[in-house]
């Protein structure tokens, strides 16, 4: 059997499983499982290659990216050096020479 944490309000430890949820049979109460684990959900940001990308890390584009808004393109190929992982779309922040500060996608690099 699994050990689940003892009710919040009453301390009960005839806590049982519904779902998503933890529901103490004694005084009703019902949370959601997860708040009482810790919060160990740190995002993995992974190249195309699947290899696992960190803050500081250099990278190639894999392929020719066009950029918005201009007729630039950062070719097959180009070194980013340094970059930094960010919750969003473009998942990557890092500067390119010639090109300045720049957003990409972790699937369009590879790591070096
Ligand atoms: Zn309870």
């Amino acid at each position: 059997m699994s050990t689940l944490p003892a009710c919040p309000q009453c301390n009960s430890e005839f806590t049982y499983e519904d779902g998503d949820n933890l529901v103490c049979p004694e005084c009703a109460h019902e949370w959601p499982r997860h708040a009482a684990e810790p919060t160990d959900t740190a995002k993995v940001y992974r190249d195309s290659a699947g290899n696992v990308l960190q803050d500081g890390d250099t990278v190639t584009v894999i392929k020719d990216l066009k950029l918005k808004g201009s007729s630039g393109v950062v070719k097959m190929g180009t070194k980013v050096k340094n970059i930094r992982l960010v919750d969003a779309d473009h998942d990557i922040d890092c500067k390119i020479d010639g090109f300045g500060a720049m957003s990409l996608k972790t699937e369009f690099v590879r790591k070096v």
